[in-house]
């Protein structure tokens, strides 16, 4: 088929940013860095079947029939409460809060509503990939800004914003970056809030990892410090529950939200029913906090292990990113080394460990001097074994 009939933002011979994002291994016994899932243990499985028949029961057929396009008023009311309890969301309510089908579509739609071809936007280097995929499509200008060990270089933001007054949004993981590692400042988060008003943009604050804490005190959120309406706030119930259940949500003013239902309708009218009602059950039988307590207990002792095996086998030259929570570390080597070719030509084939290489997180940048790697996935025997091999290796080049 003649590549002239699909739409210029298809770009049928270039292949998806997820391609190729977790390596092929030939060997069973690798030892897998490149995790971006949940562990599947530590899933509330019995607890969630029960919910599904709890919200069988309730409604009967009703589960099943269309609902609404915003998701269901209790589970809005529900989260609307989280939101000002435990993400300091004081403007949260249950008309300024939609459900999405996972946090991916929230961006999408986030991104549809702000994008035409060719406008400016912001994102972190490194950044989300799956964000990256989805502003793709909208064709955006980006400008990136680099990632510090406290967040996003607010200096260099606001020289980026001078040069381009055109910025019109910037996407941002604040907590537990994916993949940097890193978490906000507090006094970062109030001053991006002071540059978007100064500036007139728009932030999407994602936050899919922000309960998954394991050292250190919750900080607020950027949307706490929001005084124009100016940041869209979004979490999700992939990482503290299961990926499967495809919900997310997000809090925006009641002008962002009536805009965002437009597109959520055209894209898929609503959240399954079946899906928003059990969790609704299950929120209201279960304690969600009792279950990321639970979670966090698990993620600490891998997180421990990643931090202690860093300190202990990765050679001088060597940085890497010390998470509070999250998944991932971010390691970076001297720019000699390209972590690709590094990956697939022995780390792999000799070594039998895998990371996700550096490359795969700019949105132009060629960055090839880093790697993601997740924490969350291994047991800390595992853990310990492949930083060891991981640090033989990269010594060897240190030293060659
Ligand atoms: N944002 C970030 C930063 C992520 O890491 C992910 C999943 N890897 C998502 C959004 C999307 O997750 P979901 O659609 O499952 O909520």
């Amino acid at each position: 088929m003649d590549n002239r009939l699909f739409a210029t933002r298809v770009q049928p011979d270039v292949p998806s940013r997820l391609d190729g994002l977790f390596p092929q291994l030939a060997f069973d016994d690798a030892i897998k860095f490149t995790a971006g899932a949940p562990a599947e243990n530590l899933f509330p499985t019995e607890a969630m079947k029960q919910a599904y028949l709890a919200a069988m029961a309730k409604e009967g057929p009703h589960t099943f029939q269309y609902h609404t396009v915003q998701g269901p008023t209790e589970l809005r009311e529900r989260l609307a409460e989280r939101a000002r309890t435990r993400m300091q969301i004081e403007s949260a309510t249950v008309d300024n809060i939609m459900l999405t089908a996972g946090g991916q579509q929230a961006i999408d739609l986030v991104a549809k509503l702000l994008l035409n071809p060719g406008d400016a936007m912001v994102v972190e280097a490194p950044t989300y990939v799956g964000a990256l995929s989805a502003f793709d499509m909208y064709e955006p200008t980006y400008y990136e800004v680099e990632l510090e060990a406290d967040g996003l270089n607010t200096t260099q933001l606001e020289d980026t914003l001078k040069a381009h007054p055109e910025i019109k949004f910037l996407y941002t993981v604040a907590d537990f970056h994916n993949p940097g590692g890193v978490t906000m400042s507090v006094a970062k988060r109030k001053r991006l809030v002071e540059l978007a008003n100064q500036y007139d943009f728009l932030i999407l604050e994602d936050t899919p990892y922000r309960d998954l804490r394991y050292v250190g005190e919750s900080l607020p959120t950027i949307k706490h410090f929001d005084t124009e309406d100016r940041v869209i706030f979004l979490s999700s119930f992939s990482k503290v529950m299961m990926p499967t259940l495809r919900l997310g949500w997000l809090v925006a003013s009641p002008m962002i939200i009536k805009q965002l239902l437009k597109l959520k309708e055209a894209a898929d009218l609503e959240v399954p029913n079946l899906t928003a009602s059990a969790v609704n059950e299950f929120l209201a039988n279960n304690s969600l906090d009792d279950h990321i307590k639970a979670l966090n207990k698990e993620y600490r002792v891998r997180q421990q292990a990643m931090v202690a095996a860093i300190k202990r086998e990765m050679p001088a030259g060597v940085t890497a990113t010390e998470p509070e929570g999250g998944f991932f570390t971010w390691v970076t080597v001297p720019d000699f080394i390209n972590t690709t070719d590094l990956l697939y030509n022995e780390a792999t084939p000799n070594l039998h460990i895998a990371y996700v290489p550096s490359k795969n997180f700019y949105a132009y940048k060629n960055h090839t001097n880093g790697m993601r790697l997740n924490f969350t996935g291994l047991m800390p025997a595992e853990i310990d074994d492949g930083m060891h091999r991981l640090g033989q290796l990269l010594t060897e080049k240190l030293t060659k």
